[in-house]
Protein backbone atom coordinates (compact mmCIF):
# COMPACT_ATOMS: atom_id res chain seq x y z
CA UNK A 1 0.00 0.00 0.00
CA UNK A 2 1.40 3.23 -0.82
CA UNK A 3 2.88 5.55 2.00
CA UNK A 4 0.53 8.46 3.10
CA UNK A 5 2.48 11.62 1.33
CA UNK A 6 2.47 14.66 4.09
CA UNK A 7 2.93 18.42 2.39
CA UNK A 8 3.95 20.85 4.72
CA UNK A 9 1.77 24.04 3.95
CA UNK A 10 0.79 27.07 5.86
CA UNK A 11 -2.22 27.05 7.98
CA UNK A 12 -4.49 29.65 6.17
CA UNK A 13 -7.92 28.75 9.00
CA UNK A 14 -7.55 26.13 12.16
CA UNK A 15 -9.41 22.47 12.30
CA UNK A 16 -8.95 19.05 10.60
CA UNK A 17 -11.01 17.86 7.64
CA UNK A 18 -10.98 15.15 5.57
CA UNK A 19 -12.87 13.81 2.50
CA UNK A 20 -12.32 12.96 -1.15
CA UNK A 21 -10.52 15.34 -2.90
CA UNK A 22 -12.26 17.70 -5.54
CA UNK A 23 -9.39 18.94 -8.22
CA UNK A 24 -10.32 22.20 -9.11
CA UNK A 25 -7.87 22.86 -11.62
CA UNK A 26 -5.18 20.86 -13.37
CA UNK A 27 -1.85 22.66 -14.20
CA UNK A 28 -1.64 24.69 -17.02
CA UNK A 29 -5.35 24.78 -17.13
CA UNK A 30 -6.83 27.62 -18.53
CA UNK A 31 -8.80 30.07 -15.57
CA UNK A 32 -12.69 29.62 -15.12
CA UNK A 33 -14.20 32.76 -17.17
CA UNK A 34 -17.60 34.49 -16.27
CA UNK A 35 -16.48 38.12 -18.37
CA UNK A 36 -19.74 38.92 -19.78
CA UNK A 37 -19.82 39.83 -23.58
CA UNK A 38 -21.13 42.74 -25.66
CA UNK A 39 -24.28 43.29 -27.95
CA UNK A 40 -24.65 39.74 -28.43
CA UNK A 41 -24.84 39.08 -24.72
CA UNK A 42 -27.53 41.16 -24.71
CA UNK A 43 -29.77 39.27 -27.38
CA UNK A 44 -28.42 36.19 -25.76
CA UNK A 45 -29.92 37.14 -22.25
CA UNK A 46 -33.02 38.51 -23.77
CA UNK A 47 -33.69 35.71 -25.92
CA UNK A 48 -33.35 33.39 -22.27
CA UNK A 49 -35.39 36.03 -20.67
CA UNK A 50 -38.06 35.29 -23.39
CA UNK A 51 -37.70 31.49 -23.35
CA UNK A 52 -37.96 31.95 -19.17
CA UNK A 53 -41.53 34.03 -19.57
CA UNK A 54 -42.75 31.35 -22.55
CA UNK A 55 -42.23 28.47 -19.56
CA UNK A 56 -43.74 30.14 -17.48
CA UNK A 57 -46.90 31.35 -19.52
CA UNK A 58 -47.49 27.85 -19.73
CA UNK A 59 -49.24 26.79 -16.73
CA UNK A 60 -50.49 30.58 -15.63
CA UNK A 61 -53.68 31.56 -15.20
CA UNK A 62 -55.27 34.10 -17.57
CA UNK A 63 -54.40 37.45 -16.01
CA UNK A 64 -50.62 36.30 -15.14
CA UNK A 65 -50.44 35.70 -18.52
CA UNK A 66 -51.27 38.98 -19.65
CA UNK A 67 -48.68 40.67 -17.89
CA UNK A 68 -46.17 37.69 -18.99
CA UNK A 69 -47.63 38.75 -22.64
CA UNK A 70 -47.03 42.51 -21.85
CA UNK A 71 -43.34 41.47 -20.51
CA UNK A 72 -42.51 40.01 -23.62
CA UNK A 73 -43.70 41.89 -25.95
CA UNK A 74 -41.54 44.84 -24.86
CA UNK A 75 -38.53 41.80 -24.62
CA UNK A 76 -39.03 41.87 -28.62
CA UNK A 77 -39.65 45.40 -29.11
CA UNK A 78 -36.56 46.58 -31.65
CA UNK A 79 -36.52 50.17 -29.94
CA UNK A 80 -35.06 48.73 -26.46
CA UNK A 81 -32.34 47.28 -27.78
CA UNK A 82 -31.81 49.86 -30.42
CA UNK A 83 -31.96 52.23 -27.31
CA UNK A 84 -29.83 49.82 -24.63
CA UNK A 85 -26.93 49.30 -28.26
CA UNK A 86 -26.81 53.53 -28.58
CA UNK A 87 -26.14 54.18 -25.09
CA UNK A 88 -23.14 51.22 -25.87
CA UNK A 89 -22.15 53.32 -28.61
CA UNK A 90 -21.33 55.90 -26.78
CA UNK A 91 -19.08 53.77 -24.54
CA UNK A 92 -21.23 52.44 -21.55
CA UNK A 93 -21.15 48.46 -20.41
CA UNK A 94 -23.85 46.40 -22.05
CA UNK A 95 -25.05 45.83 -18.29
CA UNK A 96 -25.55 49.48 -17.67
CA UNK A 97 -26.53 50.62 -21.02
CA UNK A 98 -29.54 47.99 -20.49
CA UNK A 99 -30.13 49.13 -17.14
CA UNK A 100 -30.21 53.08 -18.00
CA UNK A 101 -32.47 52.22 -21.01
CA UNK A 102 -35.26 50.40 -18.80
CA UNK A 103 -34.90 52.90 -16.18
CA UNK A 104 -35.42 55.11 -18.55
CA UNK A 105 -38.65 53.34 -19.71
CA UNK A 106 -39.54 52.99 -15.68
CA UNK A 107 -38.93 56.57 -15.15
CA UNK A 108 -41.28 57.52 -17.73
CA UNK A 109 -44.13 55.06 -17.36
CA UNK A 110 -44.01 55.84 -13.09
CA UNK A 111 -44.26 59.65 -14.06
CA UNK A 112 -47.74 58.28 -16.20
CA UNK A 113 -51.14 60.21 -15.43
CA UNK A 114 -52.94 56.90 -16.30
CA UNK A 115 -52.50 54.75 -12.93
CA UNK A 116 -52.75 51.38 -15.22
CA UNK A 117 -49.13 52.71 -17.10
CA UNK A 118 -48.06 53.38 -13.65
CA UNK A 119 -48.71 49.72 -12.55
CA UNK A 120 -46.81 48.45 -15.36
CA UNK A 121 -43.74 50.22 -14.23
CA UNK A 122 -43.26 46.81 -12.08
CA UNK A 123 -43.64 44.75 -15.01
CA UNK A 124 -40.80 46.48 -16.41
CA UNK A 125 -38.56 46.78 -13.42
CA UNK A 126 -39.01 42.64 -13.19
CA UNK A 127 -38.04 42.31 -16.91
CA UNK A 128 -34.97 44.54 -16.54
CA UNK A 129 -33.92 42.18 -13.88
CA UNK A 130 -34.50 38.93 -15.12
CA UNK A 131 -32.41 39.93 -17.80
CA UNK A 132 -29.34 41.06 -15.47
CA UNK A 133 -29.29 37.47 -14.34
CA UNK A 134 -29.44 35.83 -17.44
CA UNK A 135 -26.77 38.21 -18.51
CA UNK A 136 -24.87 37.48 -14.62
CA UNK A 137 -24.63 33.35 -16.42
CA UNK A 138 -24.59 30.62 -14.82
CA UNK A 139 -23.00 30.13 -11.66
CA UNK A 140 -19.39 28.53 -11.65
CA UNK A 141 -19.94 24.88 -11.35
CA UNK A 142 -20.11 23.91 -7.44
CA UNK A 143 -18.48 20.90 -5.86
CA UNK A 144 -19.86 17.62 -3.84
CA UNK A 145 -20.34 18.96 -0.04
CA UNK A 146 -17.93 17.19 2.07
CA UNK A 147 -14.81 16.78 -0.37
CA UNK A 148 -11.83 18.52 -0.34
CA UNK A 149 -11.10 21.48 -2.82
CA UNK A 150 -7.76 21.35 -4.45
CA UNK A 151 -6.64 23.82 -6.62
CA UNK A 152 -4.59 26.64 -7.17
CA UNK A 153 -6.85 29.71 -6.10
CA UNK A 154 -10.45 29.80 -5.29
CA UNK A 155 -12.87 32.11 -6.28
CA UNK A 156 -14.85 33.83 -3.12
CA UNK A 157 -18.02 33.16 -5.19
CA UNK A 158 -17.14 29.57 -5.33
CA UNK A 159 -16.64 29.40 -1.44
CA UNK A 160 -20.25 31.22 -0.92
CA UNK A 161 -21.98 29.17 -2.98
CA UNK A 162 -20.48 25.79 -1.57
CA UNK A 163 -22.77 24.22 1.10
CA UNK A 164 -19.96 23.80 4.18
CA UNK A 165 -22.30 22.10 6.67
CA UNK A 166 -21.14 18.53 5.55
CA UNK A 167 -17.42 19.71 6.70
CA UNK A 168 -14.65 19.32 4.23
CA UNK A 169 -11.61 21.75 3.40
CA UNK A 170 -9.39 23.94 0.94
CA UNK A 171 -5.96 22.79 0.15
CA UNK A 172 -4.39 25.71 -2.17
CA UNK A 173 -1.21 24.80 -4.49
CA UNK A 174 -1.13 28.89 -3.87
CA UNK A 175 -2.90 31.09 -2.30
CA UNK A 176 -2.21 33.19 0.85
CA UNK A 177 -3.72 33.42 4.92
CA UNK A 178 -3.83 37.03 3.84
CA UNK A 179 -5.84 36.16 0.79
CA UNK A 180 -10.19 36.84 0.41
CA UNK A 181 -11.07 33.56 0.40
CA UNK A 182 -8.81 32.17 3.97
CA UNK A 183 -10.41 35.16 5.23
CA UNK A 184 -14.19 33.41 4.15
CA UNK A 185 -12.81 30.19 5.79
CA UNK A 186 -11.77 31.41 8.95
CA UNK A 187 -15.18 33.06 9.22
CA UNK A 188 -16.88 29.99 8.74
CA UNK A 189 -14.07 27.47 10.36
CA UNK A 190 -13.59 25.88 7.54
CA UNK A 191 -10.20 24.06 7.54
CA UNK A 192 -7.87 25.24 5.07
CA UNK A 193 -4.00 25.15 3.93
CA UNK A 194 -2.36 27.18 1.47
CA UNK A 195 1.13 27.14 -0.91
CA UNK A 196 1.40 23.51 -0.55
CA UNK A 197 3.04 23.45 -3.66
CA UNK A 198 1.89 21.61 -6.83
CA UNK A 199 0.69 18.25 -6.07
CA UNK A 200 -1.09 15.28 -7.75
CA UNK A 201 -4.57 13.99 -6.70
CA UNK A 202 -7.30 12.20 -8.61
CA UNK A 203 -10.83 13.46 -8.08
CA UNK A 204 -11.79 11.19 -4.71
CA UNK A 205 -8.62 10.89 -3.58
CA UNK A 206 -8.80 10.67 0.15
CA UNK A 207 -7.23 13.88 1.34
CA UNK A 208 -7.15 15.36 4.66
CA UNK A 209 -6.63 19.31 5.19
CA UNK A 210 -4.66 20.03 9.13
CA UNK A 211 -4.96 23.64 9.49
CA UNK A 212 -4.00 23.29 12.99
CA UNK A 213 -0.28 22.13 11.83
CA UNK A 214 -0.23 23.59 8.02
CA UNK A 215 -0.03 19.81 6.12
CA UNK A 216 -2.03 18.22 3.38
CA UNK A 217 -1.73 14.66 3.76
CA UNK A 218 -2.28 12.60 0.61
CA UNK A 219 -3.25 8.69 0.54
CA UNK A 220 -2.61 7.35 -2.80
CA UNK A 221 -3.59 3.83 -2.01
CA UNK A 222 -7.28 5.18 -1.63
CA UNK A 223 -8.12 4.79 2.34
CA UNK A 224 -7.80 7.61 4.55
CA UNK A 225 -5.10 8.10 7.43
CA UNK A 226 -7.41 7.35 10.47
CA UNK A 227 -8.10 11.32 11.52
CA UNK A 228 -7.53 12.46 14.98
CA UNK A 229 -10.39 13.31 17.01
CA UNK A 230 -12.39 16.52 15.30
CA UNK A 231 -10.86 19.70 16.49
CA UNK A 232 -13.44 20.76 19.18
CA UNK A 233 -15.57 23.66 18.35
CA UNK A 234 -15.61 27.01 20.04
CA UNK A 235 -17.60 27.05 22.55
CA UNK A 236 -20.73 29.08 22.38
CA UNK A 237 -20.59 32.00 24.66
CA UNK A 238 -24.19 33.03 24.79
CA UNK A 239 -24.96 31.28 27.73
CA UNK A 240 -22.45 32.98 29.75
CA UNK A 241 -22.20 36.34 28.04
CA UNK A 242 -24.64 39.47 28.85
CA UNK A 243 -24.45 42.02 26.17
CA UNK A 244 -22.41 44.04 28.11
CA UNK A 245 -18.55 43.88 27.68
CA UNK A 246 -16.14 45.61 30.16
CA UNK A 247 -12.10 45.67 30.23
CA UNK A 248 -11.00 44.01 34.19
CA UNK A 249 -10.75 47.65 34.99
CA UNK A 250 -14.55 48.57 33.79
CA UNK A 251 -14.14 50.73 30.61
CA UNK A 252 -16.88 49.11 28.31
CA UNK A 253 -15.96 47.71 25.07
CA UNK A 254 -18.19 47.04 21.64
CA UNK A 255 -17.73 43.44 20.14
CA UNK A 256 -18.97 43.28 16.50
CA UNK A 257 -19.03 40.80 14.09
CA UNK A 258 -17.58 41.06 10.26
CA UNK A 259 -19.55 38.83 7.91
CA UNK A 260 -18.88 38.15 4.26
CA UNK A 261 -21.98 35.94 3.36
CA UNK A 262 -25.30 37.65 4.26
CA UNK A 263 -26.14 33.84 5.66
CA UNK A 264 -23.04 34.88 8.59
CA UNK A 265 -25.84 37.44 9.83
CA UNK A 266 -27.53 34.26 11.85
CA UNK A 267 -23.87 34.24 14.03
CA UNK A 268 -25.43 37.33 15.41
CA UNK A 269 -26.48 36.92 18.58
CA UNK A 270 -27.50 38.98 21.72
CA UNK A 271 -23.81 39.06 23.00
CA UNK A 272 -22.87 40.73 19.70
CA UNK A 273 -22.93 44.44 19.72
CA UNK A 274 -24.15 44.75 15.98
CA UNK A 275 -22.19 44.12 12.29
CA UNK A 276 -19.03 46.30 12.01
CA UNK A 277 -18.79 45.31 8.57
CA UNK A 278 -20.25 43.65 6.02
CA UNK A 279 -18.47 43.22 2.63
CA UNK A 280 -21.01 43.36 0.27
CA UNK A 281 -18.81 42.78 -2.56
CA UNK A 282 -18.84 38.94 -1.36
CA UNK A 283 -22.95 39.61 -2.19
CA UNK A 284 -22.37 40.34 -5.75
CA UNK A 285 -20.78 37.62 -8.23
CA UNK A 286 -20.90 39.90 -11.83
CA UNK A 287 -21.03 43.26 -12.64
CA UNK A 288 -24.68 42.35 -13.51
CA UNK A 289 -25.74 41.80 -9.93
CA UNK A 290 -23.63 45.21 -9.38
CA UNK A 291 -26.30 46.65 -11.26
CA UNK A 292 -29.52 45.15 -9.79
CA UNK A 293 -31.06 47.39 -7.57
CA UNK A 294 -33.58 45.06 -5.97
CA UNK A 295 -31.52 41.77 -5.51
CA UNK A 296 -29.17 44.33 -3.49
CA UNK A 297 -32.23 45.99 -1.70
CA UNK A 298 -33.05 42.43 -0.60
CA UNK A 299 -29.77 41.42 0.72
CA UNK A 300 -29.27 44.25 2.85
CA UNK A 301 -33.08 44.12 3.68
CA UNK A 302 -32.26 40.26 5.38
CA UNK A 303 -29.42 41.06 7.25
CA UNK A 304 -30.79 45.10 8.39
CA UNK A 305 -34.35 43.14 9.71
CA UNK A 306 -32.23 40.06 10.83
CA UNK A 307 -29.88 42.56 13.54
CA UNK A 308 -33.47 44.21 14.67
CA UNK A 309 -32.27 47.37 16.71
CA UNK A 310 -28.49 46.23 16.63
CA UNK A 311 -26.20 48.42 14.17
CA UNK A 312 -25.38 47.27 10.96
CA UNK A 313 -22.27 48.87 9.08
CA UNK A 314 -22.52 48.06 5.47
CA UNK A 315 -19.41 48.84 3.44
CA UNK A 316 -19.84 49.33 -0.35
CA UNK A 317 -18.30 47.51 -3.10
CA UNK A 318 -14.82 47.27 -2.69
CA UNK A 319 -13.90 45.72 -6.00
CA UNK A 320 -11.17 46.28 -8.14
CA UNK A 321 -7.14 45.65 -7.23
CA UNK A 322 -7.09 42.30 -5.94
CA UNK A 323 -10.58 41.68 -5.78
CA UNK A 324 -12.33 41.28 -9.53
CA UNK A 325 -15.59 41.27 -10.30
CA UNK A 326 -16.49 39.26 -13.44
CA UNK A 327 -17.27 42.16 -16.17
CA UNK A 328 -15.65 44.77 -14.80
CA UNK A 329 -12.98 44.55 -17.34
CA UNK A 330 -15.37 45.16 -19.92
CA UNK A 331 -15.97 48.83 -18.55
CA UNK A 332 -14.13 50.99 -20.75
CA UNK A 333 -11.35 52.77 -19.07
CA UNK A 334 -10.90 50.25 -16.35
CA UNK A 335 -9.42 46.99 -17.49
CA UNK A 336 -5.63 48.41 -17.12
CA UNK A 337 -6.66 51.64 -14.49
CA UNK A 338 -5.81 49.80 -11.13
CA UNK A 339 -8.28 51.76 -9.69
CA UNK A 340 -10.33 50.28 -6.32
CA UNK A 341 -12.89 50.99 -3.83
CA UNK A 342 -14.26 54.42 -3.62
CA UNK A 343 -12.12 55.68 -6.73
CA UNK A 344 -13.53 53.16 -9.12
CA UNK A 345 -17.21 54.18 -7.59
CA UNK A 346 -16.66 57.48 -8.56
CA UNK A 347 -14.61 56.63 -11.76
CA UNK A 348 -17.93 54.71 -12.90
CA UNK A 349 -20.39 56.24 -10.60
CA UNK A 350 -23.59 53.97 -12.20
CA UNK A 351 -22.65 51.12 -10.33
CA UNK A 352 -22.26 53.29 -6.92
CA UNK A 353 -25.79 54.79 -7.96
CA UNK A 354 -27.14 51.54 -7.94
CA UNK A 355 -25.98 50.81 -4.43
CA UNK A 356 -26.69 53.94 -3.41
CA UNK A 357 -29.74 53.67 -4.48
CA UNK A 358 -30.02 49.70 -2.61
CA UNK A 359 -28.46 51.25 0.71
CA UNK A 360 -30.94 54.23 0.73
CA UNK A 361 -34.10 51.71 0.71
CA UNK A 362 -32.33 49.47 2.91
CA UNK A 363 -31.81 51.75 5.59
CA UNK A 364 -35.56 52.23 6.56
CA UNK A 365 -35.32 48.69 7.85
CA UNK A 366 -33.05 49.34 10.54
CA UNK A 367 -29.85 50.85 11.85
CA UNK A 368 -27.77 51.00 8.77
CA UNK A 369 -24.52 52.64 8.79
CA UNK A 370 -22.66 53.29 5.38
CA UNK A 371 -19.04 52.88 5.05
CA UNK A 372 -16.83 54.05 1.65
CA UNK A 373 -13.64 51.40 0.81
CA UNK A 374 -9.99 52.41 0.19
CA UNK A 375 -10.62 56.34 0.90
CA UNK A 376 -7.91 58.11 0.35
CA UNK A 377 -8.90 62.21 -0.22
CA UNK A 378 -11.20 63.89 1.93
CA UNK A 379 -13.03 65.28 -1.34
CA UNK A 380 -14.21 61.48 -2.18
CA UNK A 381 -16.51 61.57 0.81
CA UNK A 382 -17.78 64.94 -0.25
CA UNK A 383 -18.45 63.60 -3.97
CA UNK A 384 -20.00 60.17 -2.46
CA UNK A 385 -22.08 62.14 -0.30
CA UNK A 386 -23.81 64.34 -3.46
CA UNK A 387 -23.93 61.14 -5.24
CA UNK A 388 -26.00 60.14 -2.22
CA UNK A 389 -28.09 63.10 -1.73
CA UNK A 390 -28.81 62.88 -5.37
CA UNK A 391 -30.53 59.38 -5.63
CA UNK A 392 -31.95 60.01 -2.39
CA UNK A 393 -33.78 63.28 -4.49
CA UNK A 394 -34.54 60.75 -7.15
CA UNK A 395 -36.25 58.06 -4.73
CA UNK A 396 -38.42 60.76 -3.00
CA UNK A 397 -39.46 62.07 -6.77
CA UNK A 398 -40.89 58.38 -7.56
CA UNK A 399 -42.44 58.50 -3.75
CA UNK A 400 -39.96 55.26 -2.63
CA UNK A 401 -39.20 54.94 0.96
CA UNK A 402 -35.72 55.55 2.10
CA UNK A 403 -33.49 57.29 4.84
CA UNK A 404 -30.21 58.90 4.49
CA UNK A 405 -27.88 56.88 6.59
CA UNK A 406 -24.34 58.15 8.45
CA UNK A 407 -21.60 57.66 5.73
CA UNK A 408 -18.50 56.52 7.28
CA UNK A 409 -14.68 55.48 6.47
CA UNK A 410 -12.38 52.57 6.07
CA UNK A 411 -9.04 53.65 7.53
CA UNK A 412 -6.94 51.45 5.46
CA UNK A 413 -4.51 54.33 3.28
CA UNK A 414 -1.44 55.18 5.06
CA UNK A 415 -1.81 58.87 4.05
CA UNK A 416 -5.50 58.86 5.28
CA UNK A 417 -4.73 57.59 8.25
CA UNK A 418 -2.18 60.35 8.72
CA UNK A 419 -4.68 63.10 7.89
CA UNK A 420 -7.37 61.77 9.76
CA UNK A 421 -8.46 65.76 11.00
CA UNK A 422 -8.90 66.93 7.30
CA UNK A 423 -11.63 63.73 6.99
CA UNK A 424 -14.57 66.22 9.00
CA UNK A 425 -17.16 64.72 6.41
CA UNK A 426 -16.81 61.32 7.22
CA UNK A 427 -19.46 60.25 10.32
CA UNK A 428 -17.33 57.60 11.59
CA UNK A 429 -13.99 55.81 11.06
CA UNK A 430 -13.36 52.04 11.24
CA UNK A 431 -9.44 51.01 10.86
CA UNK A 432 -8.46 48.34 7.91
CA UNK A 433 -5.23 46.85 9.07
CA UNK A 434 -4.99 44.11 6.29
CA UNK A 435 -4.65 46.48 3.50
CA UNK A 436 -3.24 49.35 6.07
CA UNK A 437 -0.23 46.78 6.71
CA UNK A 438 0.18 45.72 3.04
CA UNK A 439 0.42 49.62 2.33
CA UNK A 440 2.56 50.54 4.81
CA UNK A 441 5.29 47.66 4.18
CA UNK A 442 5.00 48.01 0.47
CA UNK A 443 4.27 44.66 -0.35
CA UNK A 444 1.48 42.27 -1.88
CA UNK A 445 -1.10 41.56 0.49
CA UNK A 446 -0.65 37.95 -0.34
CA UNK A 447 2.97 38.18 0.09
CA UNK A 448 3.10 39.81 4.04
CA UNK A 449 2.02 36.82 5.69
CA UNK A 450 5.83 36.18 6.93
CA UNK A 451 6.26 39.52 8.13
CA UNK A 452 2.98 40.41 9.46
CA UNK A 453 4.22 40.63 12.98
CA UNK A 454 7.64 42.97 12.37
CA UNK A 455 5.31 45.15 10.32
CA UNK A 456 2.92 45.55 13.13
CA UNK A 457 4.66 48.07 15.69
CA UNK A 458 4.41 50.64 12.74
CA UNK A 459 0.94 49.63 12.40
CA UNK A 460 -0.04 49.73 16.34
CA UNK A 461 1.73 53.25 16.15
CA UNK A 462 -0.23 54.53 13.21
CA UNK A 463 -3.44 53.52 14.72
CA UNK A 464 -2.39 55.04 18.10
CA UNK A 465 -1.66 58.54 16.03
CA UNK A 466 -4.51 58.48 14.18
CA UNK A 467 -6.94 57.34 16.91
CA UNK A 468 -6.01 60.90 18.36
CA UNK A 469 -7.57 63.00 15.38
CA UNK A 470 -10.86 61.39 15.01
CA UNK A 471 -12.41 64.41 16.92
CA UNK A 472 -14.47 62.30 19.14
CA UNK A 473 -16.50 60.41 16.71
CA UNK A 474 -17.20 56.82 16.52
CA UNK A 475 -13.90 54.47 15.61
CA UNK A 476 -13.89 50.94 15.47
CA UNK A 477 -11.08 48.36 13.89
CA UNK A 478 -12.54 45.81 11.62
CA UNK A 479 -8.94 44.38 9.85
CA UNK A 480 -7.71 40.67 11.11
CA UNK A 481 -5.85 42.23 13.86
CA UNK A 482 -8.75 43.08 15.99
CA UNK A 483 -9.41 39.49 15.91
CA UNK A 484 -6.04 37.96 17.01
CA UNK A 485 -5.74 38.34 20.88
CA UNK A 486 -1.65 39.03 20.60
CA UNK A 487 -2.05 42.09 19.23
CA UNK A 488 -5.30 43.43 21.72
CA UNK A 489 -3.04 44.74 24.59
CA UNK A 490 -1.26 46.82 21.38
CA UNK A 491 -4.81 47.58 20.05
CA UNK A 492 -6.70 48.76 23.39
CA UNK A 493 -3.34 51.25 24.26
CA UNK A 494 -3.47 52.98 20.88
CA UNK A 495 -7.40 53.90 22.64
CA UNK A 496 -9.34 51.44 20.68
CA UNK A 497 -12.70 50.61 22.42
CA UNK A 498 -14.81 48.82 19.31
CA UNK A 499 -13.18 45.56 17.55
CA UNK A 500 -15.36 44.25 14.90
CA UNK A 501 -13.92 40.44 14.54
CA UNK A 502 -14.51 37.11 12.39
CA UNK A 503 -17.97 35.08 14.08
CA UNK A 504 -15.08 32.22 14.58
CA UNK A 505 -12.67 34.97 16.58
CA UNK A 506 -15.25 36.44 18.76
CA UNK A 507 -15.01 34.13 21.81
CA UNK A 508 -11.09 34.29 22.22
CA UNK A 509 -11.33 38.20 21.97
CA UNK A 510 -13.91 38.15 24.55
CA UNK A 511 -12.11 36.63 27.03
CA UNK A 512 -9.11 38.32 26.29
CA UNK A 513 -10.37 41.66 26.68
CA UNK A 514 -11.90 40.61 30.34
CA UNK A 515 -8.11 39.86 31.41
CA UNK A 516 -7.09 43.23 30.03
CA UNK A 517 -7.24 46.50 31.24
CA UNK A 518 -8.04 49.67 29.14
CA UNK A 519 -4.43 50.68 28.99
CA UNK A 520 -3.21 46.96 27.53
CA UNK A 521 -2.07 46.04 30.87
CA UNK A 522 -3.08 42.41 32.12
CA UNK A 523 -5.39 42.76 34.63
CA UNK A 524 -3.90 41.63 38.08
CA UNK A 525 -4.24 38.00 38.87
CA UNK A 526 -3.54 37.20 35.69
C1 LIG B 1 -8.92 45.64 5.82
O1 LIG B 1 -8.27 46.01 4.83
O2 LIG B 1 -8.43 45.51 6.96
C2 LIG B 1 -10.34 45.29 5.68
C3 LIG B 1 -11.10 45.06 6.73
O3 LIG B 1 -10.82 45.20 4.40
P1 LIG B 1 -10.63 43.90 3.47
O4 LIG B 1 -10.00 42.83 4.33
O5 LIG B 1 -11.96 43.52 3.01
O6 LIG B 1 -9.77 44.40 2.39
MG1 LIG C 1 -9.33 46.48 3.00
Amino acid sequence: MAEPLRLTAKSASPGIASGPAFVAERPNAAPASRAIGGYSALEKAIDISIGELEHLADGADAESRDIIDFQIEVLRDPTIAEATGARMEADENVVFAWVATLDAYIGELEAADEEQMRARAVDILDIKNRVLGALAGTPIADFPPGSVFVGKDMEPSRFLAHDWSKGGGIALFAGSTAGHVALLARAKSVPMVVGTGRFSAADGDPVRVDGDAGAVVLMAGGMLIPAPAPAQAPASDTQTESGELRTADGVPILLSININDPAEIDALDPATAGVGLMRSEFSVATIADAANEERQLAIYRRVLEQAGDRPVTIRMLDIGGDKPLAGLENLPALSTSGLRGIRLLLARPEIARVQARALLRAAVFGRLSVMLPMVTFPDEIDRMRELFREEAEKLGRRALLHRMPPIGMMVEVPSAALMLDAFGAAAFFSFGTNDLTQYLAASARDDIDADAGKVAPAVLRLLAQAVKLTAGKPVSICGDMAGNPHYLPGLLAAGLRHFSVAPARRPAIRSAIIGLNADGTRAAGE
